[in-house]
């Protein structure tokens, strides 16, 4: 069985964080990368438990600098992703699970540790088809395009409650700490939140064929609110429809093509290019 696991790094137990202007500044960051990577390692414990023999980290962070390699499970690999001309990641149909850890709320959710959506500095808000949306929900219908269910989401409270409106009532979820504003938080102990990551983790991927995949819709129309108007104006060059100073609409038919048009590529061209349908390396 082989596992995908997307890592983020507002969420884990004991990362702190502080306001930076507008957005957020992540603090004593070699403290956070080794309390992500501890997390990381207890769900790997769990998903090896249940019969995984093929784990895929992603440091999805910034520009991939969080996990320690020298600390990972013995049974993880690592990826990161440092180019601009490249699939926009490597989830694909060959996957049988997708895990999200240290996950965090979208931007402006009240009581969401470190809230925001892709950029605490840029983008005031995101819907798909008209619904709310943040890098959770991206991130599971991203799995859910090749058919891989997203077995377990861990981060704060209010992280977990958005996953679970995208992954329904049968998703699992493990809460690392109860943020009380964006910039603080109480911590659940780390040490138990590894120990219940390691038991949902099993418990989840032995469980993965009754975790219900989000079904496709058969068009995205996906609204982008800027903080500036100067991404606007970016968007707006590469083909988005503009819909006033501050927000764009991205759309298409595939939703692989719409991610694809969120990390720049014109509308078409990343699928075209690599080949992208949704049976995408799909095991025979
Ligand atoms: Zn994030």
């Amino acid at each position: 069985m082989k596992v995908y696991i997307m890592t983020d790094l507002e969420g884990p137990s004991g990362v702190n964080g502080r306001a930076d202007s507008i957005g957020n500044k992540i603090i004593n960051e070699a403290t956070a990368g080794r309390l992500l990577t501890e997390e990381v390692n207890a769900c790997v414990e769990g998903l090896v438990r249940a019969g995984a023999d093929e784990i895929v980290v992603w440091d999805g962070h910034g520009g991939s600098n969080s996990i320690d390699i020298t600390m990972l499970h013995p049974a993880a690999s690592l990826a990161t992703i440092g180019a601009p001309i490249l699939r926009t990641n490597f989830l694909d149909a060959s996957y049988d699970a997708a895990v999200q850890l240290g996950a965090h709320a979208f931007q402006g959710e009240n009581s969401a540790y470190l809230n925001h959506t892709f950029s605490s500095h840029g983008i005031a808000g995101m819907r798909l088809n008209g619904k709310r949306i943040g890098e959770i929900g991206m991130q599971v219908l991203h799995a859910a395009y090749f058919r891989v269910p997203t077995i377990l989401v861990s981060g704060d409270r209010a992280a977990c409650a958005e996953a679970l409106d995208f992954l329904g009532e049968k998703g699992e979820t493990v809460s690392t700490k109860d943020a009380v504003s964006r910039y603080t938080v109480i911590n659940r102990n780390p040490l138990s939140v590894r120990k219940e990551l390691t038991e949902m983790a099993e418990r989840a991927l032995k469980n993965r064929r009754n975790i219900p995949v989000p079904e496709m819709s058969a068009s995205f129309e996906l609204e982008y609110r800027f903080m500036c108007p100067n991404s606007a104006d970016e968007f707006e060059k590469r083909g988005a429809e503009r819909v006033d100073c501050q927000t764009v609409i991205l759309r298409s038919d595939d939703f692989m093509d719409l991610y694809a048009q969120m990390h720049g590529w014109a509308p078409g061209l990343h699928n075209r290019k690599y080949g992208i349908t949704r049976d995408y390396n799909k095991k025979r």
